[in-house]
């Protein structure tokens, strides 16, 4: 079964068709699983076991395939093309994410930075996504989804629009001006050495916060060791204040870094309370679909 990406036909929103179902015979992702899954990198121990891994996702957003437009007349497609994987964030199966240390933390970012160096250099590839929740919705063990786009999803289109209409205007990066303005206002939670913590002015989620390294950095993966470090701390602060505040704890986290093509942004990470969304949809709006459209339609008409 292929996955399909369609255009809306009056709007510029991507909806994602993927038919493969989760399955729910054991954990596809405990050390006993080594063998059935293919994993594409990792960081070891010193006994040379696994801390954290990514392997290739068996519930893909995109995977190989060929990257054509199917196009006829108003409506526009694409075969999902492009690669998805899974960062196994921890050996333990009963850990949550925000439990692990700043060192594993830390690991599970080295992970990302990893995939996204090679990910990247790939046919057909304009964006990669990262999103994080900890409903355990495909698997019951904490995890991550990595995944490339062939296209750019609207909220990075708008993004990328308004970071380039503002350096063109005021010669300045818009995020950078955020960051001097919003450390003295009331939408101010922390910040350290090497990143900040605020609320949006505008909230597109529940209780969403935004997370900006200092520094005009483009992606993860320009941060130095000491930086991402600091990273993993930030990550584990903001978690452990929302597991203190939202209770139970629901939370998505999502990357918005620098597509392909781009010449420059400012990355950011958002954290907000889990909505009954996917994440995807919540962080890119991509629409995440379990049947096609003329499915709907075809149990709709009665088979
Ligand atoms: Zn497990
Ligand atoms: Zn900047």
């Amino acid at each position: 079964m292929q996955n399909e990406l369609r255009k809306s036909v009056d709007s510029e929103n991507w909806s994602l068709i993927s038919q493969i179902e989760p399955s729910s015979v054991g954990c596809a992702l405990c050390p006993v699983s080594d063998e059935k899954v293919e994993e594409t990198f990792r960081i070891e121990d010193e006994k040379g076991r696994w801390v954290t891994k990514s392997i290739v996702d068996p519930y893909p957003v995109t995977h190989p395939t060929s990257f054509k437009l199917k196009e006829n007349g108003l409506f526009q497609s694409y075969n999902a093309h492009g690669w998805s994987e899974i960062v196994v964030e921890t050996r333990d199966h009963s850990k949550e994410f925000h439990e692990l240390s700043s060192e594993e933390i830390k690991n599970v970012l080295l992970v990302y930075v990893n995939r996204i160096k090679e990910l990247r250099k790939r046919d057909g590839v304009l964006f990669i996504g990262i999103v994080k929740d900890n409903q355990r919705l495909e698997f019951d063990h904490s995890y991550s989804k990595i995944f490339t786009l062939p296209i750019l999803p609207r909220v990075i289109k708008e993004k990328i629009e308004k970071f380039e209409d503002y350096q063109y205007k005021y010669e300045k990066c818009i995020y950078c001006d955020i960051i001097e303005k919003e450390k003295d206002t009331s939408r101010f939670i922390f910040d350290n050495e090497h990143f900040i913590v605020i609320t949006p002015f505008s909230q597109n989620l529940p209780n969403q916060v935004l997370i900006f390294p200092k520094k005009h950095y483009s992606c993860l993966t320009q941060l130095s060791d000491y930086e991402i470090f600091s990273l993993a701390e930030t990550i584990k602060n903001i978690l452990t204040r929302f597991s203190a505040a939202f209770k139970p704890l629901k939370y998505s986290m999502v990357f918005y870094i620098k597509p392909n093509k781009s010449e420059d942004f400012h990355f950011h990470i958002s954290i907000s309370q889990k909505t009954f969304h996917s994440s995807i949809k919540e962080g890119y709006d991509i629409s995440f679909n379990r049947f096609s459209p003329e499915d709907t339609a075809k149990i709709l008409r009665g088979g």
